[in-house]
């Protein structure tokens, strides 16, 4: 079996998000970038299927600029055999993501792709589905807990209501959730064996993908400031005030 793991270079979670300026967008350079976190534990998913000997081959993909290669190097670090990078310059929607993913799944043949639930800079939840969509594959989204049957793939996913389990037939898309795994950091010597590692090039446009934007962002705004909040001396003030101010009793 083979897995084809998606993983995007976003902006590090724990860094402070400025907008610019003139509000077309979120200031990135000189920001520290990572893999989004959610493609972490489909990596770590992925690479602990391979050791368990139910799968072959892990390969990484990221969509992206130049740098993307990065992290590219840092699955292959943790475990994945060999990398694609898809170049785009600027920003690319999951749309024109999931069209690329498409033309690497039909080159690759890959039994399973993994890639994350949710990429945390845009939110939008819809790559893996819309490939899901291109392929006419079955999908298992916000997967929390993984097994490899013969032919099939059990999948219990996170839903408002609790956890749901489903079976899908492989070839399957999965789009992990946080809690899927706890992700493995790369050790100092596999970091040194990544880097001799392959990583294939690939430009968008040999792959006659059209990665023009559909959507057009009109303005990126900071969230209003909170008020601060204020201290109550008693049960009885903080009550009155709930009453009288707030009218939430
Ligand atoms: P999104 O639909 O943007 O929330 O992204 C969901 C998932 O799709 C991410 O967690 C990644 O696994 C994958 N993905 C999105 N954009 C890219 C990209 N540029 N390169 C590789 N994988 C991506």
């Amino acid at each position: 079996m083979k897995i084809l793991v998606a993983v995007k270079r976003v902006i590090d979670y724990n860094v402070q998000i400025r907008v610019k300026e003139d509000n077309s967008g979120v200031v990135t350079d000189n920001v520290k970038m990572s893999t989004n976190p959610p493609d972490d534990n489909a990596i770590e998913e992925a690479v602990k299927i391979k050791e368990a000997g139910k799968a072959k081959e892990v390969v990484v993909v990221s969509v992206g600029e130049e740098k993307a290669q990065e992290t590219v190097r840092k699955a292959l670090a943790v475990g994945a055999d060999r990398g694609i990078l898809v170049k785009v310059d600027g920003v690319i929607e999951p749309l024109a993501v999931s069209k690329i993913l498409k033309k690497i799944v039909e080159k690759e043949k890959p039994d399973l792709v993994f890639m994350g639930k949710q990429a945390i800079d845009d939110d939008c939840n819809q790559t893996g589905q819309m490939l899901a969509a291109l392929l006419n594959w079955p999908q298992a989204t916000f997967a929390s807990k993984i097994e490899v049957k013969e032919k099939t793939l059990e999948v219990t996913r996170e839903v408002d209501e609790g956890l749901e389990t489903i079976e899908v037939n492989v070839p399957a898309i999965v789009t992990c959730d946080l809690r899927l795994n706890e992700p493995r950091y790369a050790s100092l010597p596999n970091i040194m064996k990544a880097k001799k590692k392959p990583i294939e090039q690939i430009s968008a446009g040999d792959l006659g993908v059209d990665v023009k934007s559909r959507i057009e962002q009109i303005k990126v705004e900071e969230p209003p400031k909170r008020k601060a909040g204020i201290k109550v001396a008693s049960v009885e003030e903080l009550v009155q005030k709930l009453k009288n101010e707030a009218k939430v009793i």
